[in-house]
């Protein structure tokens, strides 16, 4: 099959490389689509040479693992979610899957991902589309499950003031499902106008450059989506008094803060990375039902030859949305 693998440089280079094939329990995957997401440009530094990454896809399904138990037909579509846990530990039991001792993350170091005609993911990994999902929307399942994860993580409810900072998608997809979970108000904060208008278009009810501007002690809730550090003084300063706060952007510099304010405040601080498989489910019904239309999230769709322009086109924040790579 033809991937698009990392090679030295900082570049993917499309190749062929071996078939992958189903043992017991897994599904060989035609892909149909793949996203870029702001975390492949900080892991592909780390990749060793040959990597296929790709962790935000779906697939149709055309091969079955011998002793594969389920009722998987060939031609069917399924969206992937890129951690394959062994399925017996309390994390597993739990739905935290991310955090089962034994996960492998799909196409980022620990299996094969989706920038490749062809993958292999358990059972377990895939979520079969309703026929009302188009299949190139199976892709767009994964980032939606993180704007879900996101906004349950910050429990916000109807009726809450949200402030969502960067408009990327992580952002557009938390402020897809806070007005979909019924908040009130819902302020993007983004220095770039391209994303402040996506950001409009989910669903923001007013719009900021900086974080800076957003009026004290006015919101319910704070969720960080831009993965920059050193802002947790001016989110406490957004929060109302116990108001949560959701760190999900990805950084690894260090953010100071000063507890005082948030003692007095008696502000919660939480996390949240990856998504649960009923994540994933709530995601598939929310596509079917029409309460999120996964369709504005989409950039363009380029080929497995763009990987790279693509892969630029993000880094510089040139593109809105996802782009997505279609094998
Ligand atoms: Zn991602
Ligand atoms: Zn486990």
């Amino acid at each position: 099959m033809r991937a698009a693998v990392v090679v030295p440089g900082g570049r993917y280079e499309v190749t062929e490389v071996p078939d992958p094939s189903p043992g017991p329990g897994e599904l060989l995957l035609r892909v149909t689509a793949c996203g870029f997401c702001g975390s492949d440009i900080k892991a592909r530094a780390a990749m060793p040479e040959g990597t296929v990454m790709g962790h935000e896809f779906g697939g149709q399904i055309v091969g079955v693992g011998p002793d594969t138990a389920g009722d998987w037909r060939e031609g069917a579509h399924v969206a992937v979610l890129p951690a394959l846990s062994c399925g017996g530990c309390d994390w597993c039991a739990s739905g935290y899957v991310i955090h089962c001792p034994r996960v492998r993350l799909v196409g980022l170091g620990g299996t094969g991902g989706g920038f490749a005609e062809l993958a292999v993911v358990t059972t377990a990994a895939a979520f079969p589309l309703t026929p009302d999902i188009d299949p190139l929307h199976g892709a767009l399942v994964e980032p939606f499950a993180v704007g879900l994860h996101t906004a349950r993580t910050g429990r916000i409810e109807a009726g809450d003031d949200v402030l969502v900072v960067g408009a990327g998608t992580v952002g557009l997809t938390t402020i897809a499902w806070a007005r979909a979970l019924g908040a009130r108000r819902i302020t993007a904060v983004d220095p770039a106008a391209i994303r402040r208008a996506a950001a409009e278009r989910f669903g923001a009810t007013d719009v900021l450059t900086s974080v800076e501007e957003a009026t004290a002690g006015s919101y319910d809730v704070v969720a960080e989506c831009a993965g920059r550090a050193g802002l947790l003084d001016a989110f406490v300063t957004a929060a109302r008094p116990r108001g949560r706060i959701v760190l999900a952007g990805v950084t690894i510099d260090a953010t100071p803060f000063q507890s005082w304010a948030a003692l007095m405040k008696e502000v919660s601080v939480g996390f949240a990375v990856y998504y649960t498989p009923e994540e994933f489910r709530t995601v598939i019904a929310a596509f079917t039902s029409g309460l999120i239309d996964p369709a504005p999230l989409l950039a363009r769709q380029v080929g497995l030859g763009e990987v790279n322009e693509a892969f630029d086109d993000l880094a510089q924040v040139a593109a809105s949305g996802k782009i997505l790579v279609s094998p």
